[in-house]
């Protein structure tokens, strides 16, 4: 099988990289597909089975980390769980495509480690913690807990930015997504 290349995202919740991710999908050009991870929460919003998340039971999870299927899993939130399955990686490179994944900055760095030479791993930073809780509450999506519980995580996050290979920094929305537009461009013709 041809590999193809491998795009990390990765920031704290709410700092904009899933919108980053998602323009970037819709360029053709990229030939992009979404790494569709492993989660065991529940769906929230418009989530759809499959297409955001593969949603499975904890009991699922846990056959998965025994059989080794995964690439990288982590306890993102606490009893929250999230992984990447090899297979997910196999189906994208079958079908001729670069991956793109849209996960946390510890299960980002594995998939860098694990595959160096393959791997763009880009840290999306957001322009403060306090405009990181503004934006999750404004994406009302969640309780004032969980709210806390991600900013309380984020300060943890940004500390690792240095480890990835690009920081883009999500002050303007617009000059963010051409930045990454760009960098997986120029990654995609080495
Ligand atoms: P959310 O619950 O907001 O969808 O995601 C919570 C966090 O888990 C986000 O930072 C998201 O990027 C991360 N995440 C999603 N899928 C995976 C995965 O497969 N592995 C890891 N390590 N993190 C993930």
């Amino acid at each position: 099988m041809t590999k193809g290349k491998l795009f990390v995202f990765s920031a704290p919740s709410g700092s904009g990289k899933t919108t980053i991710v998602r323009h970037l999908l819709e360029q053709p050009d990229l030939n992009l597909e979404f790494s569709i991870s492993c989660a065991t929460r529940d769906p929230r919003g418009e989530e759809v089975n499959g297409k955001d998340y593969y949603f499975i039971s904890w009991e699922e999870f846990k056959q998965h980390i025994k059989n080794e299927d995964f690439i990288e899993w982590e306890e993102v939130y606490t009893n929250n769980f999230y992984g990447t399955l090899k297979k997910e990686v196999e189906r994208i490179w079958a079908l001729g495509k670069h991956v793109i994944f849209d996960i946390d900055v510890v299960g980002g760095l594995r998939i860098k480690h694990k595959f160096p030479e393959e791997t763009l791993a880009v840290f999306v930073k957001p322009p403060s913690v306090d405009e990181l809780k503004r934006r999750l509450k404004l994406r009302s999506t969640e309780s004032e807990d969980k709210i806390n519980m991600r900013v309380a995580k984020a300060s943890v996050e940004l500390a690792t930015a240095p480890q990835f290979d690009k920081i883009i920094k999500n002050y303007d929305l617009d000059t963010a997504k051409e930045e990454a537009y760009q960098l997986v461009k120029e990654f995609i013709g080495k």
